[in-house]
């Protein structure tokens, strides 16, 4: 390893960012560069951007004006100070970032990341470069792998990436042009990196893709492999309790993926399935390619397999064209399926894409009246959700300490945050917590093995009234997913 350099990585967006960047600080490492949690003392900040939403590309522009500063305060003290730029708005924009960001050394397409040792060390001798290429070699291929130090310290839970791009062409979205056709890794590939993860002692892995559902990898006996098989294969591999997937799309949602929630007990109870709207003509207009009646057979066919399935969307409101009528039929799919929580964005028109050149497009004031509106249904069916779960006993897996003395944090098996009075030798563990009081949709509860006491002891030092299952106030909020921009669930959109 050459002498130690830091490097400083920002993730936007959506989980595949938060992946890839986690790779592009693995392929760094050999170079000698160490991930540190602040830009100010980095020789090296990447960010690695989300073009997802016009606010996502434009808050990449305000951090490069303050990039900037902070590099001529380095200069100022004698350091050099690199910038790159990687992800969706580098692959969108390329040189344009160049030219709008004077700050900016390097921008890196989303494809190209295992070239960033070259062009760290290119842009390192004074060459400004640009490259958004799509690579004709599979990254993957060449990505470094994470060291078991590195994954040990990421925590127990760790997401896969198993396809990348999309050929879906939702009228709305950049993914198609930004992230490419639709690719699937090899599930040998797969199998081997998720076997490295367990042995650093990882438990919980979330596969990702743009369209998960959509993956069809070469499998072991040289046949495609769907999504449903590689779970399959996954789910008896030591270590590994317990498995996600996220995002999919309702139309590849096949017959053997549906069983596969009946089948594998290690596939949790909780699937992210966006509609985008209840309304057909809506939906056709935005290209999905299923009406609602389609969405809602397959909610049918997933509960049948799995009663106690735990249903989060994706809604975008105001598409152009959208009449009130439409909105109405929006609110009321949401009342039908019972979510237990939602993501809601105003619609975006993002340069490219049919939707952005439709006539009819609405005024800001009536896409946030309707996303106001939209939130309250989603907030109410969310805290409907939270609320059966009082009373229940749930296995939860033990992630990190809580923000409060004595305190640790968990999912449930609905990806819900739980919160508990126990000790921190817990972390790693899977246990059974009986859940007594919800709060911001967090859960509260204690050990189900320790109800009748020492958790209550713990609290009263807090001064709490109430022992140890009160909900600190400072509880964190909603239902995070792991999803785009980690907005909080039902938050406002971009
Ligand atoms: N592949 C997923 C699917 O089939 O729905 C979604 C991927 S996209 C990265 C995440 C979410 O961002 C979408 O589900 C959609 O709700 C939202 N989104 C995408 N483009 C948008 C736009 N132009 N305006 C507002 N929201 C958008
Ligand atoms: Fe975008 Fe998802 Fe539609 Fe693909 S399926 S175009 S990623 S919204």
């Amino acid at each position: 390893m050459k002498g130690a350099r830091k490097l400083y990585v920002k993730s936007f967006g959506c989980q595949m960012n938060v992946y890839d960047s986690q790779r592009m600080a693995d392929t760094l490492a050999p170079e000698g560069y160490v991930e540190t949690a602040t830009a100010e003392d980095a020789d090296l900040i990447v960010l690695n951007t989300c073009h997802i939403r016009e606010k996502a590309a434009e808050k990449v522009y305000s951090e490069l004006g303050r990039l900037r500063r902070l590099k001529e305060a380095a200069a100022a003290d004698g350091r050099s100070l690199l910038v790159a730029v990687a992800g969706c708005v580098a692959q969108a924009e390329g040189d344009e970032i160049v030219r709008r960001a004077p700050a900016v050394d390097l921008v890196v397409g989303s494809q190209n990341y295992h070239r960033l040792p070259d062009l760290v060390a290119h842009a390192a001798r004074g060459g400004r470069v640009v490259d958004t290429d799509f690579a004709l070699d599979d990254k993957f291929d060449h990505l470094a792998a994470p060291s078991r130090a590195a994954t040990r310290a990421r925590g127990v839970t760790a997401f896969v990436t198993v396809q990348e791009g999309c050929d879906k062409f939702c009228a709305f979205c950049v993914v198609p042009y930004t992230r490419g056709a639709e690719s699937s890794r090899p599930a040998e590939k797969i199998v081997t990196e998720v076997e490295r993860l367990a042995d650093a002692g990882v438990r919980e892995v979330t596969l990702i893709g743009q369209n998960v559902n959509a993956y069809h990898g070469v499998g072991a006996n040289g046949r495609p492999w769907r999504l449903a098989r590689l779970l399959e294969r996954l789910a008896g591999m030591p270590g590994i309790e317990r498995l996600r997937y996220t995002t999919s799309h309702p139309l590849d949602m096949d017959d053997d993926l549906v069983a596969a929630h009946r089948d594998l007990p290690a596939l949790m109870p909780q699937l992210h399935l966006p509609v985008q709207s209840g309304s057909d003509r809506v939906l056709a207009a935005m290209n999905r390619r299923h009406s609602r009646a389609d969405y809602l057979d397959v909610v049918a066919r997933l509960r049948e397999a799995r009663p106690d399935l735990a249903l989060t969307s994706d809604f975008i409101v105001g598409f152009p064209g959208e009449t009130e009528n439409d909105f109405a039929a929006t609110l009321t799919l949401v009342e039908e399926v019972g979510y237990a929580g939602a993501f809601s964005f105003k619609y975006s028109p993002r340069p490219g894409t049919p939707g952005a050149d439709m006539s009819r497009q609405l005024q800001e004031a009536e896409k946030s009246d309707r996303l106001r509106r939209l939130q309250r249904v989603i907030d109410q069916e969310q805290a409907k959700f939270s609320r059966a779960c009082v009373g229940r006993t749930l296995s939860v897996l033990f992630e990190r300490p809580g923000r409060h003395r004595g305190q640790i944090v968990g999912r449930s098996p609905y990806l819900q945050p739980v919160q508990i009075q126990a000790p921190p030798s817990l972390i790693g563990e899977i246990a059974d917590v009986t859940i007594t009081e919800v709060a911001s949709n967090s859960l509260f509860g204690a050990l189900a093995s320790s109800l009748s006491s020492p958790c209550k002891g713990e609290v009263g030092e807090r001064g709490e009234p109430g022992g140890g299952l009160t909900p600190p106030r400072t509880a964190v909020g909603g239902l995070t997913l792991p999803l785009p921009g980690r907005e909080k669930i039902a938050g406002a959109g971009a």
